[in-house]
């Protein structure tokens, strides 16, 4: 494999900036020593697949295809469609968490390197695969994001067929919620109250070939119980998932009104590019998410009542993943196989504030 002068200076600076991480993230902000955090330093071990938690079996997945030379994007949309499917995953696809009126609401975004393009979805009805969706709005229009019914028809007239997304569990689930309706529902509270009970997941999965080329992909059913039409981080380029061949990938999953704000996976990559490494990137975004959050969903110490997670790799294969709390975890494959590794974090358990 071979590697070209401005790559090797520009990986090389990337490498020397993640070790000087514990002390300028530390210095950066009010934060305790990032630790947990498995990145790699090896350069060039490619090919590498990250993903959120759950996307353990699609990594291993997505790492197979791409080792017998399939396109990144095609491996990592064949990643996520595993969680799309799978009806107990309620944070995604058949059997997501619907809206506060019962309906199934579906996001998804995705980027491929190579060819510099970028396609996407939200609020699409109906359609189990919103990946797929957001592959063809990419691969057979002159558009980005297609939304609601017009995401559906689109989808209808490419041939995905329909199906009732709501499975009994999440059906039941919703109706539990229903039950419990006032304090927890999407209005916002102004006596005090601070409405953040809901539950998130999501799966967002990036990759880099053995030659370097690079894909993103976020796939959701978004914030359960939202209001209807209201659409997340997953769909919006630049926030639930970016990527750029020559510097490398990052998504997000989580609250996405607070990554919206920060335009979390571009400024990752941004990050990247000025020669961070994929940690100290991530753990610059979740500061920047922490400074750009309003004061209601902030503890007296500054601490966010919601996490949210990021995950970046970077054109020489290494990889990371940041919360803002101790305990993620995200899924990785490489030359070593599948496997789950320790996110990184700004904040230790303890400092979590009980949810109010
Ligand atoms: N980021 C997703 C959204 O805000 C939700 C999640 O990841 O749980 O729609």
């Amino acid at each position: 494999m071979s590697i070209d002068r401005r790559e090797f200076l520009r990986t090389s600076a990337a490498a020397a900036a993640g070790l000087s991480l514990t002390t300028s993230t530390a210095e950066a902000a009010d934060v305790l020593p990032v630790s947990g955090s498995q990145t790699s330093v090896a350069p060039l071990a490619r090919p590498v697949v990250i993903a959120s938690g759950n996307g353990l079996r699609g990594v291993a997945k997505a790492y197979e295809m791409i080792a017998k030379g399939s396109d990144p994007l095609d491996a990592i949309v064949a990643g996520v469609n595993i969680q799309e499917l799978d009806p107990e995953d309620q944070s995604v696809g058949l059997g997501g968490l619907p809206n506060e009126e019962g309906v199934v609401q579906l996001d998804a975004s995705c980027m491929h390197g190579p060819t510099r393009r970028a396609g996407a979805v939200a609020s699409l009805e109906g359609i189990a695969t919103p990946s797929l969706v957001a592959k063809a709005v990419m691969d057979y229009t002159d558009h980005i994001l297609l939304v609601g019914p017009g995401a559906k028809k689109f989808a209808l007239n490419m041939g995905f067929k329909e199906q009732d997304l709501l499975t009994n569990k999440s059906r039941q689930d919703w109706l539990r919620w229903k039950a419990r309706l006032n304090a927890n529902d999407n209005w916002l509270d102004h006596d005090d109250d601070i409405s953040i009970k809901f539950s998130t997941g999501t799966i967002n999965m990036n990759a880099v070939t053995a030659s370097g080329d690079i894909a993103s992909v976020t796939t959701t059913s978004g914030l359960a119980w939202k209001l209807p039409g209201r659409v997340g981080d997953s769909p919006i380029v630049g926030a639930g998932q970016y990527c750029d061949n020559t510097v490398g990938a990052a998504g997000s999953t989580g609250r996405g009104e607070a990554n919206i704000k920060v335009c979390g996976a571009f400024l990752a990559v941004e990050f990247m590019r000025q020669g961070m490494a994929p940690e100290q990137a991530l753990m610059k975004v979740m500061e920047r998410v922490i400074a750009m959050t309003e004061r209601r969903l902030l503890n007296d110490r500054g601490r966010p009542y919601f996490d949210l997670h990021f995950y970046a790799l970077s054109k020489d294969g290494r990889y990371s993943s940041a919360t803002a709390y101790q305990g993620g975890q995200f899924a990785v494959a490489n030359e070593k196989g599948a496997r789950l590794e320790d996110s990184a974090y700004l904040f230790k358990r303890e400092e979590r504030p009980a949810r109010r």
